[in-house]
């Protein structure tokens, strides 16, 4: 990871542009998300979306990874690849995808439940939302990185799931990631003072089971040891004085889940 780098406000901006190209294309692979689909259309779709609309893909090529979206299923985390598989009933999905606008990235992550999922999952993806929710309550001027934190790691273990710990948030800027990293797990007042001009990926990866993960032969995909299923959601945030400015949004994918 590069030196940290504050942003100025005009920066910022783009960085929202960035942020609202990549929300726009979310909503659009939420249309196709259901059973039966391929995650190689829905990697599709993405890429063409973010194309069609003055983006480029910023994990496609990202240290060699081959796909616009990081595709994981059921017990993967993160970094998962597109492929043949048709989703099915059952399944949770975490999509994750970056765009570059204008050389500015975006940065955010959505968990789908394919058809009716068990109960326990359903628990799973409604906490690990909360703990995303409750760290950006945490994204202010004057706190600091753990209590983002301590705020998801709290959220999830009261939940009884695991905090996956290889894994953080970073900074957003001008490359897939920056400094500081953001721990999901952590003390309340440790770590670097939050100020004015950082804009932060914040991303709970939590497991319905233990916080252990392994690394797969291929390189990227990253699944739980005890194949218990996991989570992700992920939003770009710039820090203010009071209230985090969340960059990214799930408004499109909710339209589209909400009809
Ligand atoms: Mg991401
Ligand atoms: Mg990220």
């Amino acid at each position: 990871m590069s030196k940290f780098i504050f942003k100025t406000n005009e920066e910022i901006e783009i960085i929202r542009a960035s942020c609202e190209i990549l929300a726009r294309t979310h909503g659009e692979i939420a249309k196709n998300v259901k059973a039966g689909v391929t995650t190689k259309q829905l990697n599709k779709v993405a890429e063409e979306f973010i194309r069609d609309n003055g983006g480029i893909p910023s994990f496609l090529n990202f240290n060699g990874f081959p796909y616009t979206l990081c595709i994981s299923l059921n017990d993967q985390v993160v970094h998962g690849f597109p492929s043949g598989y048709q989703l099915r009933d059952g399944d949770i999905v975490s999509i994750d995808c970056g765009v570059i606008f204008n050389r500015y990235f975006s940065d955010s992550a959505y968990t789908y439940a394919i058809g009716e999922i068990l109960p326990e999952n359903q628990r799973l993806l409604t906490v690990t939302k909360e703990c995303l929710n409750l760290a950006i309550e945490k994204a202010v001027v004057g706190n600091r990185i753990g209590d983002i934190s301590f705020a998801v790691q709290n959220h999830a273990e009261n939940a009884g799931f695991g905090v996956v710990r290889e894994l953080v948030g970073h900074g957003v800027g001008t490359m897939v990631h920056e400094k500081p990293e953001v721990p999901n797990y952590g003390k309340r007042g440790s770590g670097l003072k939050l100020e004015e001009g950082m804009v932060l990926a914040i991303e709970p990866m939590i497991n319905g089971g233990k916080a252990a993960v392994k690394f797969w032969d291929d390189g990227w995909t990253v699944s739980t040891r005890d194949k218990s299923p996991s989570a992700h959601f992920e939003h770009t945030v710039a820090i203010r004085k009071g209230k985090a400015d969340v960059l990214s949004s799930f408004e499109y994918i909710e339209e589209v889940l909400n009809k």
